[in-house]
């Protein structure tokens, strides 16, 4: 079958169950982007995998998609959904807003030995459990640790978990995870268990979390695996003797010396002010049945309970799976276990006329059944759709969230300054509605592709509300772009630096990087692969292989694309509408600034000197840097935006691709040298 036809089987497969929006993150083998299921209302996150680029790390996404069947705890990001095509997969996943704990520590410079504990207790637990069932994660480190809405963690990326056939106590050999977080018995290519190859890697997560920079770093990639095997670091002033007995205890270079998991459950430290053990047993065991999510679903298929029942039980991880499972979740958060109620006439969907039928439910294998939503799917279409990527997505306020650590770094936006002007919704939108007229509003509102947009934003509503009206009220004051600043976004649309190109430039490129002295990047320049690579893939060579080949004229071919996207009319409205609005939140750095136009020169100035390259979507910078091959190494976000209260200028960063300490190294150096 040709490609273009099975892709679009898969996601018309997709599209019949969930809505999908914006870009979230991506990894080394997937883009995840925010979705919807359409049945239960649901957010979810969508990971998805292209076969042809997967190559030979297909493999590890079955090993990914496998292990998280088998694993069902309140500290791992939830499987619920699987859909494969003969090009691409999809896994349907917990969708977790509130961002990676990396970016939270960035954020915060580094955390109290309060909140640590919060943290690691649940990182702990996680871990616990993962071992439990058999598993070793082997990439443990804070971008593979997400926040929920309710600020807990979970675990995510599973594609590198071995489980050793005679159980865990059997030697691995297999050398991967991330270099920095790696156990010495694993850079040295020994045998090793799996476990204790995880205490070590908890171990430099709990420094990361106390000190907010790593234990082990160096630019030299030889320098870094001796100091990982030697296992000296400092200890900074600020660690209390409990912390560094701690971190001793789990960074023992001998992993017999090494404590167990099973150690750290009640660990004095570990159990300060809490005074009870780490609790690691799940919460939502697999292969639980409740029942009212059973009736709820029968009433739906109208089906006997039994009859669901036994559908359910047969965990195909398709929609019956799903539907079940995001229901659960929905009553584990005290909301209705209610599938979505009969459409209106303004959204009369086919899914909801086939949901009416006795097998309803159980139609994967139906190819024919029509798209559902209101978008075809199509990852660039999507990227590209001015109503979803200006509207940009941003990590969700987080309730509840304990303070601490000192910022010492005041343009990083602290989570006080949120706690300090609270939340208002209703300033936020520019409007005069009440918070409750708001929210019954919400609750009526069928939604439509409309308010897609601000899915992201609407963080209390489990339901999507409609975006305000954009009238010229809701754009007032300095929103809008000056039209007398030199570089408008509406004028500078740039389709990224030449200089990512040819090798030439990329020579050029060396010489300003040398010139600069900025060892982030150097490394950048000269090493992109070493630090943002598992090593394992290091190791069998397969870097920059996917792109490789097309990836210059690929790179031309989507920015003559963007240029052309940007002269529809739809882009140029979004154009005009000038920055979001949005609340501070910790992956937002305040300036002292009101000119947002201002802001954004200063930071377009900078860029080609870092050399960055960028593309330019209203006020947001999509950016990339790349390696000498022409392999994409680093991708992000900076987005000028409007605050209200303090009302100043903000950036909203977000990485999402390349390393985490080498991105927060060069934009911290991008947003300190534009002077803001
Ligand atoms: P890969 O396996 O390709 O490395 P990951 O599973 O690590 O991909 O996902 C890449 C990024 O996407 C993550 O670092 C995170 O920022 C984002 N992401 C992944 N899963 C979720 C999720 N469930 N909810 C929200 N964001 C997610």
């Amino acid at each position: 079958m040709p490609v273009e036809r099975t892709e679009h089987r898969g996601a018309t497969e997709l599209h019949k169950y969930y809505e999908v929006y914006e870009t979230i993150g991506s990894g080394g083998f997937a883009k995840v982007k925010l979705g919807r299921h359409i049945l239960t209302g649901e957010k979810v996150a969508i990971k998805i995998m292209n076969k042809k680029d997967l190559g030979d790390d297909l493999p590890r996404v079955k090993v990914e998609i496998e292990a998280m069947k088998n694993l069902s705890h309140q500290h791992i990001c939830r499987l619920y959904h699987v859909i494969e095509t003969p090009t691409q997969i999809f896994m349907v996943l917990e969708y977790c807003p509130g961002g990676e704990l990396f970016d939270y520590i960035i954020a915060k410079d580094r955390l109290s030995e309060q909140e640590t504990r919060v943290f690691f207790r649940q990182i702990v637990s996680a871990m616990a459990y993962v071992h439990s069932q058999g598993y070793a994660h082997r990439d443990l480190k804070p971008e593979n640790l997400l926040i929920d809405e309710d600020h807990n963690l979970k675990l995510i990326d599973f594609g590198l978990c071995a489980k050793p056939k005679g159980g865990l106590g059997y030697e691995l050999m297999t050398c991967c995870g991330s270099p920095a977080y790696a156990a010495p018995e694993l850079i040295q290519g020994k045998a090793y268990i799996g476990s204790e190859a995880d205490v070590w890697s908890m171990g430099v997560l709990l420094f990361a979390l106390l000190c907010g920079y790593l234990p082990f770093d160096d630019d030299n990639c030889m320098v870094l695996y001796k100091k990982i095997t030697r296992g000296k670091y400092d200890n900074p002033q600020w660690l209390s003797t409990g912390s560094i007995m701690l971190l001793n205890q789990m960074m023992q270079v001998e992993p017999k010396r090494r404590l167990a998991v099973r150690h750290l459950l009640e660990h004095p430290w570990v159990m300060k002010d809490y005074n009870s053990p780490v609790e690691w047993y799940s919460r939502q065991p697999l292969g639980h049945i409740d029942e009212d999510c059973i009736t709820e679903m029968a009433v739906n298929m109208k089906r006997s309970r039994e009859s669901t029942t036994a559908l359910v039980k047969e965990w195909r991880y398709d929609q019956t799976t799903a539907t079940y499972l995001l229901l659960l979740s929905k009553k584990q958060r005290g909301r209705p276990v209610r599938l979505r109620p009969e459409p209106t006439v303004c959204e009369v969907s086919p899914l909801h006329q086939g949901l009416q039928t006795r097998e309803a439910l159980h139609f994967s294998e139906d190819e024919d059944a029509v798209i559902v939503g209101s978008l075809d799917f199509c990852s660039d279409y999507i990227d590209d759709c001015p109503w979803l990527s200006v509207q940009e997505y941003t990590p969700q306020r987080v309730r509840g969230r304990p303070d601490g650590g000192t910022n010492k770094d005041t343009r990083l936006t602290s989570p006080s300054v949120e706690k300090r002007y609270g939340h208002s919704p209703s300033a936020e939108r520019g409007r005069t509605t009440t918070p409750q007229h708001q929210q019954k509003r919400v609750k009526d509102q069928e939604p439509t592709s409309e308010n897609k947009e601000n899915i992201a934003d609407e963080k209390e509503a489990e339901h999507f509300a409609l975006p305000p009206p954009r009238t010229p009220m809701s754009n007032k004051k300095s929103a809008r772009p000056n039209k007398n600043v030199l570089t408008t976004p509406n004028q500078n649309i740039s389709v990224g630096t030449p200089k990512g190109g040819d090798s030439a430039s990329k020579e050029h490129n060396k010489k300003r990087v040398a010139e600069n002295k900025d060892p982030a990047l150097e490394i950048l320049a000269f090493s992109p692969e070493r630090r943002s690579r598992s090593l394992d893939m290091a190791v069998t060579g397969d870097s920059g292989k996917k792109k490789r080949g097309g990836k210059m004229f690929g790179s031309l071919e989507r920015g003559l694309d963007k240029v052309i996207t940007m002269l529809t009319p739809s882009k140029r409205r979004a154009l005009r509408d000038g920055p979001r609005k949005i609340k501070a939140q910790y992956n937002v750095t305040l300036t002292n600034q009101t000119n947002p136009d201002q802001v954004l020169n200063q930071i377009l100035s900078i860029l080609p000197e870092k050399n960055v390259d960028f593309t330019q979507k209203g006020y947001t910078l999509k950016c990339q840097t790349w390696d000498d091959f022409g392999k994409v190494t680093m991708a992000f976000e900076l987005e000028v935006c409007l605050l209200q209260r303090p009302e100043v200028v903000g950036i909203r960063r977000q990485r999402l691709k390349g390393d985490a300490w080498v991105y927060k190294h060069l934009v911290e150096n991008i947003l300190s040298t534009s002077r803001i």
